[in-house]
């Protein structure tokens, strides 16, 4: 018989489930079952079953269980989805990021280096630096996270990437379009049809998704529409890099196809944010439609420029998710709480909105059913952490505060 697990006397309980208390939805379309809009419930009670939540409730109604856990008033939230990083790649580019610091500007075109390391990487070293950054990542409460290929850009080193990836995760995006690399300098047109013919059959059969870098110096809209199509024609979902370096037609572009995210959205017009509020899913149709704008805040902390205006979409009804963009040029960070503090403290949202951007919001973007929310029947991916509420992410940044994981229901050690 599977073991259940109760873990009682939790101080705060954050559920993203409607029905419970604060859920701004409880009678609307999510009511019933699976994820929804912020929720919590204070003296709360959860049970495991197996991988699975069973059980939420009150501390006091708990039921028993075979093996039961102390939370002694700490907060226990979803454990975070980091639906996007791009985690395959050798080298490090701390001189680069120094000078930057000093005052100079940042430009796609420096992921070529990181594209020069990883070619001249084995499988091994790749598979090394992979795991050690998903073991950081889970330590700091990511339970599910993305992982882009993008820095081999040849087809033997795109394939070995993607199926690297797919040992590590579920979520595996195709990006043979990061960069026009050196050796197609001056004929991107040969490189698109490399990354939409001969790169993509070997790769889709390990992705579950396709994306683009579309921006000034990467991809023009009119590629990243013949890569994504390309993609979608092989069964895989887009996602794209959009307008993260000035205004573009990425986010438009993303509409238009159905992508599942556009990221970045630091520079949008007024019709990109009407389109994302447009397009934005129903917490209930995690498994099929919709676009989300997922903020990278690492990535203008790295490079130095301004945030996006997450007030200004999340205003206008779209929906807001938060990632890492873990990558060694210009967010060499894995921590999902460092990120909610930036959203917090530089991008105007509030606590709550920013730990469901970091939970619910990473699920939507990835389309997934059963992570982001605690309610019977979500995967038991859940952190504690050593603080009574979730808003300490903020008002402690920089400290470690995630002080238990379970994934799949495992309590991981540490
Ligand atoms: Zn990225």
């Amino acid at each position: 018989m599977t073991k259940s697990v109760l873990i009682n006397r939790i101080g705060e309980l954050v559920t993203n489930a409607p029905g419970d208390a604060g859920a701004a939805d409880a009678a609307g379309p999510g009511a019933g079952g699976g994820l929804g809009r912020f929720a919590l419930i204070n003296d709360a009670a959860l049970v495991i079953e197996g991988d699975r939540i069973v059980w939420t409730g009150p501390s006091d109604r708990g039921p028993a269980a075979d093996e039961s856990v102390d939370a002694a008033g700490r907060a226990v939230l979803p454990g975070f989805v980091d639906s996007h990083a791009h985690l395959v790649f050798a080298g490090e580019r701390s001189a680069e990021f120094a000078a930057r610091m000093a005052g100079r500007g940042y430009a796609a075109g420096g992921i070529r280096s990181t594209v020069a390391a990883t070619r001249a990487a084995t499988d091994a070293e790749l598979r090394a630096g992979l795991r050690r950054l998903a073991a950081e990542m889970l330590a700091q409460g990511t339970t599910t996270f993305e992982c882009k290929s993008g820095y081999g850009l040849t087809v033997e080193d795109e394939a070995r990437s993607v199926a690297l990836a797919a040992e590590a995760t579920d979520e595996v995006t195709y990006l043979g379009a990061h960069v026009v690399p050196a050796e197609f300098e001056g004929d991107a047109g040969a490189y698109v049809d490399l990354v939409r013919g001969p790169m993509l059959d070997a790769c889709a059969p390990h992705a579950r998704w396709v994306d683009v870098f579309c921006e000034r110096g990467a991809f023009s809209v009119d590629e990243a529409r013949a890569v994504l199509t390309a993609g979608q024609a092989r069964g895989l979902i887009p996602r794209i890099h959009a307008s993260q370096l000035g205004p573009g037609e990425g986010v438009q572009l993303a509409v238009e196809l159905g992508a599942a995210s556009a990221d970045h959205c630091t520079f949008l017009t007024d019709a990109d944010v009407d389109a994302l509020a447009g397009a934005a899913p129903s917490p209930t149709s995690a498994g099929t439609a919709g676009t989300v704008a997922t903020l990278l805040p690492g990535a203008e902390f790295g490079t130095r420029q301004p945030y996006p205006d997450a007030r200004r979409l999340l205003d206008a009804g779209a929906t807001v998710a938060l990632a890492t963009d873990c990558n060694p040029g210009s967010s060499y960070t894995s921590s999902m709480p460092f990120c909610i503090a930036l959203a917090v403290r530089d991008m105007h949202m509030t606590a709550s909105e920013a730990v469901w951007a970091a939970t619910a919001g990473g699920a939507l973007a990835l389309r997934r059913g059963d992570v982001g929310y605690l309610a019977p029947g979500a995967r038991a991916d859940l952190i504690m952490l050593d603080a009574p509420s979730h808003t300490y992410l903020a008002y402690r940044p920089g400290v470690p505060l995630v002080h238990d994981v379970w994934q799949s229901g495992m309590r991981q050690p540490h």
